[in-house]
């Protein structure tokens, strides 16, 4: 298993322009300048191009790049930038993580910061799961890139990840 390409060009802060949250992600020509799309409107929207990629690419740009982006495509700094816990109540799990307009796990960390470690580094894993031959179902993942997976050794380890990190 070899490291994900690192992208260069910086990600910003964008408005939704489906739901008018905020999100990171990648201006994309055919949207206004400051607009993108948030994860949680992305498979509406892919439906509403008739679940067709090109179509989706063409007005939202490619996933994973322009929008779509993904706690284990980013850094555990710039994710705790932009992601959020919610401390839970009468609920069996301590914490809610938010990211990209969407809910992506729950934690039962004592603090935020550690309910933030806890579900980026859950993401990194399931991302490295995701790109191994073992992984039963066809799960969209894009390898995390070498700056995150210096931050977690012990999964690189884990998934025999052969590179230079
Ligand atoms: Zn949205």
């Amino acid at each position: 298993m070899s490291v994900g390409n690192t992208n260069t060009s910086p990600l910003k802060n964008l408005k939704c322009s489906c739901c008018g949250g905020y999100t990171l992600g990648r201006q994309w020509h055919n949207r206004d300048t400051g607009w993108g799309l948030c994860n949680g409107c992305v498979s509406r929207c892919f439906k509403g191009c008739d679940n067709d990629n090109e179509e989706f690419e063409r007005v939202y740009g490619k996933r994973g790049v322009h929008c779509d982006i993904r706690a284990s495509s980013i850094t555990f700094e710039l994710f705790s930038k932009y992601a959020s816990a919610s401390k839970l109540l009468n609920h069996g799990r301590k914490w809610e993580v938010f990211f990209n307009g969407l809910s992506i796990g729950f934690s039962d960390s004592e603090d935020e910061a550690g309910a933030l470690r806890e579900v980026h580094e859950r993401d990194v894993n399931n991302a490295l799961y995701g790109n191994t031959a073992d992984c039963p179902i066809p799960l969209r993942c894009t390898m995390p890139p070498k700056e995150v997976l210096v931050e977690y050794p012990l999964l690189v380890e884990k998934f025999s990840i052969k590179s230079d990190i």
